[in-house]
């Protein structure tokens, strides 16, 4: 059986969206894990990540969600769609700077990973 031209284009889209699946996926947890990182050095009573770092994960990955790039999409930072309100973008900054180095000691798979696509994207 050949699945023809067409049938393979439908199956190399399936494959990208799976691709793309995984790497929201991927990217939510590099996020999570950044912030909870930051969250544990810098505000945490007991309760990590705290209320207001949850609320910053929760609009992270709605917008993750949310963003129109997600089959082909650069790292947040090199977005040309600013899609983070003001004070959150300063927020999420803040973490990014924070925990985004030191991310290869508490993450190296995760941090490896943003590293490589950042690559990709010639971002450095
Ligand atoms: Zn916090």
């Amino acid at each position: 059986m050949c699945p023809g031209k067409k049938g393979f284009k439908l199956f190399k889209m399936y494959q990208d969206k799976k691709k793309a699946k995984k790497r929201l996926a991927r990217e939510k947890a590099a996020v999570k894990a950044m912030i909870v990182f930051y969250c544990k050095v810098h505000h945490a009573k007991g309760i990590v990540p705290c209320n207001d770092c949850e609320n910053l994960i929760n609009y992270a990955f709605l917008k993750l969600d949310k963003c129109s790039y997600i089959d082909n999409k650069p790292p947040c930072s090199k977005c040309r769609t600013h899609c983070y309100s003001n004070d959150k973008r300063n927020k999420i900054k803040a973490v990014m700077r924070y925990s985004g180095p030191r991310m290869l000691y508490a993450h190296p798979v995760l941090a490896i990973r943003y590293f490589l696509t950042k690559m990709r994207y010639r971002c450095f």
